[in-house]
């Protein structure tokens, strides 16, 4: 799943990702009306998030069932 977050270079902030680019721009809208009076700051801009892949949950599921398995031959296999 894509995410997408903004960040406002002027400003040094990045926001939270969130799943669609129209969060993203809602985001961007509003932080510019509150703190750049409605103008569009230098470098701010609607990015893809930096989400790892595989995730960390995925990771951990990967590694159990993988776990098990050998479990399970370890004691089948004799
Ligand atoms: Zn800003």
């Amino acid at each position: 799943m894509a995410n997408y977050q903004y960040r406002c270079a002027a400003c040094g902030i990045t926001w939270d990702q969130v799943t669609t680019k129209r969060q993203a721009e809602e985001e961007r809208e509003q932080h510019r009306r509150e703190c750049h009076g409605g103008g569009a700051p230098d470098g701010d801009g609607i990015g893809p998030g930096t989400a790892p892949w595989p995730s960390r949950g995925v990771l951990v599921i990967g590694l159990l069932v993988l776990a098990l398995f050998l479990f399970y031959n370890g004691r089948h296999g004799q």
